[in-house]
């Protein structure tokens, strides 16, 4: 089932999410709705709290380079333990729709985190994916990337969503963007 995405500068976003503690029928169907959004939003990682569920889950669409398939990854209570480098590059967020801004992350993360059904698993991310993991895991702490800019540029585009959202405006499903997250500048 499609869940709405909430947009910023929603109060909502802002909420710290609490650790997964029941893996039953709930978290299934919520995360199988995660998944469903975040593709059908064209996004490449979606946390609970984006659609109203202040719980550490989150979603990824994790691309593999080598021979371009794409696969779904489903962490729960996920937690960075260790960083290396530094990378800049454009981020997006589909609780933003259509809205990047440049944010400094680490190059290279290591992330430990359980699956749906409670099983241990340990994902390392370089570059894009290393980005994608940051800003997902951001929110579980009530981080939007928008945090990361300076006042005046949130500022600015909390007025324009504000304006956005008295139109209307829900999330956008159809983006020209294929990715949440553009690829880091090096
Ligand atoms: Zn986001």
């Amino acid at each position: 089932m499609l869940r709405e995405i909430i947009i910023w500068p929603d109060t909502c976003l802002k909420r710290v999410s609490e650790p997964v503690t029941d893996f039953g029928d709930a978290l299934q169907s919520l995360l199988n709705d995660m998944v469903e959004t975040m593709l059908a939003a064209c996004g490449a990682g979606l946390a609970a709290v984006q659609v109203g569920f202040p719980l550490r889950a989150v979603t990824l669409l994790v691309r593999n380079e080598k021979d371009g398939t794409s696969e779904v990854v489903k962490l729960v209570n996920p937690r960075i333990v260790e960083r290396k480098g530094v990378q800049h590059g454009r981020e997006g967020c589909l609780s933003l729709p259509g809205y990047f801004e440049e944010v400094k992350r680490a190059q290279w993360v290591k992330v430990e985190a359980v699956d749906e059904k409670g099983a241990r698993l340990e994902i390392e991310g370089d570059g894009y994916l290393a980005r994608a993991l940051q800003h997902e895991l951001e929110h579980l702490d009530g981080i939007v990337f928008t945090d990361h800019v300076s006042l005046l540029k949130r500022n600015l585009a909390a007025a324009k969503f504000k304006k956005a959202k008295a139109r209307g405006m829900k999330y956008v499903s159809t983006r020209p963007e294929p990715q949440d997250f553009t690829r880091p500048q090096n």
